[in-house]
C-alpha cells in the first residue's frame, strides 16, 4: 500500500476501531497490551510462490502485502526488535506491537523482501548467517530446490522425471529428509556432480551478498541482527564452539558492516536447540536479546535473552491464523501440545 493512502498511526488500546476482528477484540479485552515476533526465511510473489518445490519456506509476498496492511488497519505498531526489547522492559506496556525478522539472509531478502516493507514504511529485522555472504556454507537445499524445477534430474538410483509441480514438492521433501544430516555437504555435491552443475553457480545466485548487506545497513527502516556463522543447532555444541558461533556473527557483522550488532536470533530456535547455557552464552557475549522461534507473546517483562518468535509458514496463508499468532492462541495451543 503506498505511503499517503496508510490509515493514521497506531493509536492506543482505548482507541481502537469498532470493525476489529472477534479474535483480535477478545485478546484486547483479555490480555491487553502485548507483542508478536514473526519470522520468516525467503519470500517469493504469487505464481513463482506457487511452483517452489519448497515453497513453505517461502512466504508469498503478495500475502505480506495483505499482513502489512491489516495490521496497520487493526491498530499494531510494526518496530524492531530493540523498541520490542524497550517495551518489555517497560511496565506501562500501551500499546501493541509486531516485529518482522528474516532468518538466515538470501538474495531474496535484498531484492524482493525488504522492498515490501519499504513500501509500507515500516521496519524489518534481519537475523544475518555470515557463512552466507562469506561463501562458507553451500546452500545445499537452495541447490536442490533449483536444481528439482528441471523436468527430470539425475539420483544415483537413475533419473526422476518431474512432471508437475506437486511432484517437485513430493520429491523435494523426501531427498532433503535423506541429506539431513552431517553429511548433508557430500550428498549434495553429488548431486550436483550428477546434474552437471557448479554449486558456486548456483550458490552464488541464492546468497545475499555483503555489498547488498552494506547497502541494506544503510536503510533507516533495516535493522541488522546476528544468527550465527554456519547455522548450527547451538545446543549440540561444546560451550567454546557455541561462543564462537554466537560471539564470531557478532563480530563479523560489525567489521564487515561498521555498525553496533544488538540482538541474536538462534538458529532452529526450538527448545531442543538452545536452553539456558546458550542464553547464557549471548549474554556473555553481549548481546541486548536473543530471539527463539518458542512461539509466545511479549509482555511487560518477558525475558528478553529467550524472546518468543512465530515461525510463518509459508502455506498457511490466512489473516485469520495471522490473528491466531497475534492473539496469542496459537502460542497456547503449541504449549499444550508440548510443540515447543
Ligand atoms: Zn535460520
Amino acid at each position: 500500500m503506498p505511503q499517503d493512502t496508510r490509515p493514521p498511526a497506531a493509536s492506543p488500546l482505548t482507541d481502537r476501531p469498532r470493525d476489529l476482528p472477534w479474535l483480535t477484540r477478545l485478546a484486547d479485552a483479555v490480555l491487553g497490551a502485548r507483542g508478536c515476533l514473526l519470522t520468516f526465511h525467503r519470500g517469493a510473489s504469487g505464481r513463482e510462490w506457487s511452483g517452489l518445490p519448497n515453497r513453505n519456506f517461502y512466504l508469498n509476498l503478495d500475502f505480506l502485502d495483505r499482513l502489512l496492511a491489516y495490521l496497520s488497519r487493526t491498530d499494531w505498531d510494526i518496530v524492531t526488535i530493540g523498541e520490542a526489547v524497550r517495551r518489555a522492559g517497560s511496565p506501562g506496556l500501551a500499546t501493541k506491537f509486531v516485529n518482522f525478522s528474516i532468518d538466515d539472509c538470501y538474495r531474496d531478502t535484498y531484492e524482493a523482501v525488504v522492498p515490501v516493507f519499504r513500501r509500507h514504511n515500516v521496519p524489518v529485522t534481519l537475523f544475518v548467517t555470515t557463512g552466507i555472504p562469506d561463501a562458507t556454507l553451500p546452500l545445499a537445499f537452495a541447490g536442490l530446490e533449483q536444481l528439482l524445477l528441471r523436468d527430470r534430474v539425475r539420483l544415483e538410483h537413475g533419473e526422476m522425471r518431474l512432471a508437475s509441480d506437486e511432484a517437485r514438492r513430493a520429491a523435494f521433501d523426501r531427498i532433503a529428509a535423506r541429506w539431513d544430516g552431517p553429511a548433508i555437504g557430500e550428498h549434495y555435491a553429488r548431486f550436483c556432480a550428477m546434474n552437471d552443475v557448479n554449486p558456486d553457480d548456483i550458490r552464488r545466485q541464492h546468497a545475499i551478498s555483503w555489498e547488498m548487506l552494506e547497502d541494506l545497513s544503510r536503510d533507516p527502516l533495516v535493522e541488522i541482527g546476528a544468527h550465527s556463522v554456519s547455522h548450527p543447532h547451538i545446543s549440540s555444541l561444546a560451550p567454546d564452539a557455541a561462543a564462537r558461533e554466537i560471539g564470531g556473527s557478532r563480530e563479523r557483522l560489525e567489521a564487515r558492516l561498521g555498525l553496533p550488532v544488538r540482538h541474536f536470533a538462534f538458529p532452529y530456535g526450538r527448545a531442543a536447540d538452545c536452553g539456558p547455557r546458550d542464553f547464557a552464552i549471548a549474554r556473555q557475549c553481549g548481546f541486548d536479546s536473543a530471539s527463539t522461534t518458542r512461539k509466545g507473546l511479549v509482555r511487560a517483562g518477558t525475558p528478553v535473552d529467550r524472546l518468543p518468535r512465530v515461525t510463518l509458514n509459508g502455506n498457511q496463508q490466512s489473516l485469520f491464523l495471522a490473528e491466531g499468532h497475534l492473539s496469542g492462541v496459537s502460542g497456547f495451543l503449541a504449549r499444550r501440545l508440548g510443540r515447543v
